[in-house]
């Protein structure tokens, strides 16, 4: 636990549970792991109670061999003879909707989130020009990636998204912000973020006092917040502290449900440790742009660890937000070299 966790309090401990099982972390509500293959190694998923004897799920990880097998212990297992009435997605990152066909197929269930993750999900996994591998190639050389090796191992990258998210389902119910939706005769309120996906979905049931926070407010790590090829001009940053005000009237004793990391309350202090540690990455770019630095140039500032490519492209995405954050305030200027990169200084 570092010192931030500290001030955060861990309700259930070290207690998560086990591959193939459910863990109760509320009235209705259990908790399910799925393991992720990267440094990242695992993803939560929600599990509630439906109308008649039926589950409505919450997020389906990632489209591998071990999620499905992880699957299929718990349909031998717990939940055997339980049928799953409604799939939701928080959004439309692979972890999250990547076996919504799946399971969506196997129990003929409707698929449930937001217009905009709703067409992402969709554009993605149909590897659509623009959102695809290879787009992110010219954005990552523009922005002052010129390493031939790495270039060709993001190369390499250019199924990433189709290889995690095998299907997603043709239809969905649309989930807007404010909406209340009934599920298992209790009230769930959606709050839409923005600044991770394209229109993040969280869930909040005021008789419980619980938030499925999704990706928008995780304990122990901070929120991607990146500027990707397919909206060069983004303000990402700016959506993302804009969308944590939010979540700041909710009760200070609600217990939050994060994709990441174990159930915490806290979720004021977390919130102002997001923002104070935005706030000193903001400071650090902008003491390093006295002079032209691209988010290559800043990533030695920002990331004090060795990247591999995975690594190297959520970093050149979340040096660019800071970066974009500080050029839409007008602290910085943005100037194009004559070797074709973009720069940032102080205006
Ligand atoms: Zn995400």
């Amino acid at each position: 636990m570092n010192a931030l966790e500290s001030q955060l309090a861990y309700v259930f401990g070290d207690t998560i549970p086990a591959p193939g099982t459910l863990l109760p972390v509320a009235p209705g509500v259990a908790w399910l792991r799925m393991p992720l293959p990267f440094a990242l190694d695992h993803i939560n998923l929600w599990w509630l109670d439906d109308a008649e004897a039926g589950a409505a799920l919450i997020d389906c990880g990632a489209g591998t061999d071990a999620t499905r097998s992880a699957w299929e212990q718990l349909f031998a297992g717990p939940l055997n003879g339980r049928r799953l009435a409604r799939v939701f997605a928080t959004h439309c990152h692979p972890d999250h909707v990547g076996l919504s066909g799946w399971l969506c197929e196997r129990f003929d269930a409707p698929f449930w989130t937001s217009a905009a993750e709703f067409g992402f999900a969709r554009m993605m996994a149909a590897g659509l020009p623009g959102v695809d591998g290879p787009s992110a190639i010219p954005h990552f050389r523009r922005h002052g990636l010129r390493d031939p090796a790495m270039l060709a191992q993001m190369e390499s990258r250019r199924n990433y998204y189709p290889s995690l998210v095998p299907s997603v389902p043709p239809a969905y119910t649309r989930l807007q912000d404010g909406q209340e939706v009934d599920i298992g005769g209790r009230a769930w309120r959606v709050i839409t973020g923005f600044g991770h996906s394209p229109e993040h979905v969280s869930l909040y049931c005021a008789a419980l006092s619980v938030l499925v926070s999704g990706d928008m407010v995780l304990p122990r790590i901070s929120t991607n917040v990146s500027v990707f090829a397919v909206e060069p001009e983004g303000n990402p940053l700016q959506l993302y502290l804009d969308s944590l005000q939010k979540f700041s009237d909710l009760p200070a004793d609600t217990l939050v449900l994060p994709s990441h990391g174990k159930p915490f309350r806290g979720l004021h202090q977390r919130i102002e440790q997001l923002r104070a540690h935005h706030s000193a990455r903001l400071d650090e770019v902008r003491a390093a742009c006295t002079k032209p630095v691209s988010a290559c140039d800043i990533l030695p500032v920002m990331f004090r660890r060795p990247l591999d490519a995975h690594g190297l492209s959520f970093a050149i995405g979340e040096a660019l937000a800071h970066l974009h954050y500080l050029w839409h305030d007008g602290s910085l200027v943005r100037v194009t070299g004559e070797d074709d990169i973009v720069r940032f200084q102080l205006a």
